[in-house]
């Protein structure tokens, strides 16, 4: 037989164990949930900045465009300039595209 003494430990011991499993478990299921989260709250926040940006050009080209311009999607992400208005796409000294006429 068990000593009481005994008992009360395996039963607090059970316990312990109990609230940490407990815990585990939470954590690995709200990780990937705050994740997820933080992942949209970023590309919220990307996509609200990319929308202020009306006006691209490439780095290595001296055309600005509308940045719905088909032209825009051809060019790489590393050499993409992106303008706010329109004034400032002239002020880097580019002319407009023919084709979308921005
Ligand atoms: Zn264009």
């Amino acid at each position: 037989m068990l000593s009481a003494e005994t008992v009360r430990f395996l039963k607090k011991f059970l316990l312990i164990l109990t609230i940490i499993l407990t815990i585990v478990l939470i954590i690995n299921y709200t990780i990937p949930w705050i994740k997820e989260l933080i992942a949209r709250i970023k590309d919220l926040i990307e996509y609200t900045e990319t929308r202020e940006y009306k006006y691209a050009a490439s780095k290595n080209s001296d055309v600005f465009h509308h940045i719905n311009c088909s032209y825009v999607s051809s060019i790489k992400s590393d050499n993409l300039i992106l303008f706010k208005t329109r004034e400032e796409a002239i002020a880097s000294g580019r002319r407009s595209c023919i084709r979308c006429d921005p």
